[in-house]
């Protein structure tokens, strides 16, 4: 698929705000941001029966397997890039295997990575909270809610996700370095990596 703007990766470890420059990025290019954990919720909210079996797997703290992910993304990133000439994408691919189906649609022409040490993801993701109205994210320690209880915005009732306690974060870190790393080496390889 040709693209006629940049075709951009977002890499890093949970917590590390590569989604928050995501966005930022996005907007600045006029083209679309795609988180996949946000599309995976969401597809949890719609109460399907695939949602059902994506949230057994995000609770456990594990990853899905590189095949359904794949397929669940490549649509909705061919989809984007057709309608708009371009895309961001946060949180997919994760491990060669998913580059592979990636780069089976389009190539990326830039991969940017946001890095943190270990123990700065572990402290940001563990102070994270979600409303359960309307998703505003806060950070009890960068970003806190006036009230530590509820939403500023709409009075919803904060929450911490399910899979970020220290030891779930834990294991989503050993997964990022064992299968998501590899990358960086990957579109460096490429010449299209900026750290
Ligand atoms: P995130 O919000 O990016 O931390 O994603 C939340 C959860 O969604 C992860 O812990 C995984 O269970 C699942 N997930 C998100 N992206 C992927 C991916 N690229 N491959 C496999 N599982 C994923």
């Amino acid at each position: 698929m040709k693209s006629d703007k940049p075709i951009i990766i977002v890499l890093g470890p949970q917590g590390s705000g590569k989604g928050t420059q995501g966005k930022v990025l996005a907007k600045k290019l006029d083209i679309p941001y795609l988180k996949t954990g946000q599309l995976l919720r969401d597809e949890i909210a719609s109460g399907s029966e695939e949602g059902k079996y994506i949230s057994s797997v995000i609770d456990d703290g594990t990853l899905l397997p590189d095949e359904y992910i794949s397929k669940f993304m490549t649509g909705k990133i061919a989809q984007s890039v057709e309608s708009s000439g371009g895309i961001i994408v946060d949180g997919f691919p994760r491990s060669n295997g998913q580059a592979d189906a990636f780069e089976g649609v389009v190539n990326p022409t830039h991969a940017i990575l946001v890095d943190i040490p270990d123990e700065e993801s572990i402290r940001r993701l563990s102070a994270r909270r979600r409303c359960i109205k309307d998703n505003k994210i806060y950070n009890l320690i960068t970003n806190p809610p006036k009230n530590n209880e509820s939403c500023d915005i709409c009075g919803g009732q904060l929450e911490q996700r399910v899979d970020d306690t220290p030891e779930a974060i834990k294991h989503r870190l050993d997964q990022y370095h064992r299968d998501t790393e590899p990358l960086i080496q990957r579109y460096e390889s490429m010449g299209v990596l900026h750290k």
